[in-house]
C-alpha cells in the first residue's frame, strides 16, 4: 500500500517523463467538469503525503488519491498496459510516453492561478484533497511544530497513538507500514491513548517518523532498520523475533479502521509515555 515516500517516488517518476512536455491525449473518465485539453504543457508533478498532482499551463490540476487499489503505470507508445483499459481513471499521453491512472478511487480535477501552478511553486496544501492535511513529513521543511498543535485539535484524548499518527490531518504521509516501525523505534505501545502520550514522546514519533520517510525517498525497497535493503523491525513480522530483544512480535488488527498492527510487547509494554 502506497504511503508517503512511495507516492513522493513515483512523482519523481513520472516527472522525469512528463514534466515540461506538451499532452496529445488526456482522459479522465470518471472526473466531472472541465479538463485539460490536447496541446497544454504539462508544467510539474509533485506529491504531498499520499496525493499526487499533475499540473497544466492551462491552470487545471488533476489529483490522486491511490489508498489500497489504485497504480499509476508509465509506457512507452507502443507497451502493453498491464491493466485493462476499463480501469483506466486518467490516462495522459505525450508524443513518447503515456502515463496511466488504474483503479484509483480518488480522482479529481481543479483550476489553480497560472503562477501557482509554475514548476517550483510551493504547495498550498489547503488546496489537496480535504484542504485540512498537516505538515507533509517527506519534505525536509515539514513544520514540526505545526503537526504537534494539530493534535489535541483533530484527534481525541482517548484514540490510539497508531490512529494518530495515521491521522493524515495532523501530519501527511505515514500509513499502516510506517505506523508500525515509527512505534517500535520510539518504544511506544500503539495501543497508548493520546492523553497518555507527553508532548516530547509526540516530537520524537514525528520527528522518527519524518527521518524513517525521507530515508526512503531513492530507489531500492522499503527499509526502516539496519540490514540488507527491505528490512523492516516489526511490520508483517509476526510471530518472529523482536530485532532488538528477541521477544515474539505481537499482530493484532487495531483502531477506527482495524488495521494491522505490529509491535513488540518487552520493547513497547502498555504504560505511559
Ligand atoms: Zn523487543
Amino acid at each position: 500500500v502506497p504511503e508517503g515516500d512511495s507516492i513522493a517516488r513515483l512523482a519523481a517518476r513520472l516527472r522525469t517523463r512528463l514534466e515540461g512536455r506538451t499532452v496529445v491525449r488526456f482522459e479522465a473518465p470518471r472526473a466531472n467538469g472541465p479538463r485539460p485539453k490536447p496541446g497544454v504543457t504539462i508544467t510539474k508533478v509533485e506529491s504531498y503525503g499520499k496525493y499526487l498532482m499533475i499540473s497544466f499551463d492551462d491552470g487545471f490540476v488533476l489529483e490522486t488519491h491511490l489508498r489500497m487499489t489504485g497504480r499509476w503505470d508509465i509506457y512507452g507508445p507502443d507497451e502493453r498496459w498491464r491493466k485493462p483499459v476499463h480501469l483506466a481513471r486518467a490516462i495522459i499521453e505525450v508524443d513518447d510516453a503515456v502515463a496511466v491512472c488504474f483503479s484509483a478511487p480518488v480522482v479529481r480535477i481543479r483550476r489553480e492561478k497560472r503562477q501557482d501552478n509554475e514548476s517550483g511553486s510551493p504547495v498550498d496544501a489547503s488546496k489537496v484533497g480535504s484542504g485540512q492535511l498537516g505538515p507533509d513529513l517527506c519534505r525536509d521543511d515539514a513544520d514540526l511544530d505545526e503537526a504537534l498543535r494539530r493534535i489535541p485539535l483533530v484527534c481525541e484524548p482517548d484514540e490510539d497513538i497508531a490512529d494518530v499518527l495515521l491521522d493524515q490531518r495532523v501530519a501527511a504521509g505515514v500509513g499502516n507500514v510506517f505506523k508500525s516501525e515509527v512505534l517500535w523505534a520510539c518504544k511506544v505501545n500503539p495501543l497508548t491513548p493520546l492523553r497518555d502520550v507527553d508532548d516530547e514522546t509526540r516530537r520524537r514519533l514525528l520527528e522518527t517518523a519524518a527521518t524513517q520517510l525521507r530515508a526512503n525517498l531513492g530507489r531500492g525497497p522499503r527499509t526502516t532498520v539496519a540490514g540488507p535493503p527491505g528490512s523492516l523491525a516489526v511490520y508483517a513480522r509476526g510471530r518472529r523475533q523482536c530485532r532488538r530483544c528477541g521477544s515474539t512480535i505481537r499482530w493484532q488488527r487495531t483502531g477506527r479502521d482495524n488495521r494491522s498492527t505490529y509491535w513488540c510487547p518487552t520493547c513497547q509494554p502498555r504504560d505511559a509515555h
